[in-house]
């Protein structure tokens, strides 16, 4: 059977990464997502094991020493990482999996797995990002402005990317994602 493709979705917070990849992953069955560890604590309605495998710091130290993680980097004061036992357990099943992650693991995988297919995903404009940050009101204002700034800087990497899908109209930006996981596995 062919493996599967890494595929990694990255860009600022605020950028409606979740929501697309949630509907690339509905529209496309030949999908499967990671499940990333955090430390962060859960928000109201994430469960363990769906949204993220919550873990305490020491727990998730405990599974970088054990060489659990594919890539794992700190961002606003969180870890997070990537359990590589499942990505390789769906790519061998012939799924391509897909890493939501920020851009510093984005740029480890990269290195490790140069297959990989990097794809960028933004809101068009700053203002928007700052709109949809605040909308979500589960950051206290410093924790927002931390989540801005590394925003500005997350958007002068877009062409690091292979692929990017610019989120600006909801149902545009909707049909772009699942046209580019489409092509990813088709191997265009
Ligand atoms: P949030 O706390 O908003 O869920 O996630 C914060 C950031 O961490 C987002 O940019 C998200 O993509 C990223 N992230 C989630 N899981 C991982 C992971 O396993 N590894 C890395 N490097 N970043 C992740």
């Amino acid at each position: 059977m062919r493996r599967g493709r890494l595929i990694v979705v990255s860009g600022p917070s605020g950028a409606g990464k979740s929501t697309l990849i949630r509907q690339a992953l509905e529209a496309v069955p030949e999908l499967a997502y990671s499940v990333s560890a955090t430390t962060r604590g859960p928000r109201e309605g994430e469960v363990d094991g769906r949204d993220y495998i919550f873990l305490s710091r020491e727990e998730f130290e405990r599974w970088i020493e054990e060489e659990k993680f594919l890539e794992w980097a700190e961002y606003s004061g969180n870890l997070y990482g990537t359990p590589e036992a499942k990505v390789e357990e769906f790519l061998d099943e012939g799924r391509s999996v897909i890493l939501e992650i920020e851009l510093q693991g984005a740029r480890n995988v990269r290195r490790k797995r140069p297959d990989a297919v990097m794809v960028f995903v933004r809101a068009p404009s700053l203002e928007e990002t700052r709109k949809r940050l605040q909308g979500r009101a589960t950051e206290d204002l410093e924790a927002l402005e931390l989540r801005m700034t590394t925003a500005v800087g997350e958007v002068a990497a877009a062409d690091e990317f292979d692929r990017e899908v610019v989120n600006g109209d909801r149902k545009q930006a909707r049909e772009d994602m699942i046209r580019t996981m489409r092509e990813i596995i088709g191997g265009n």
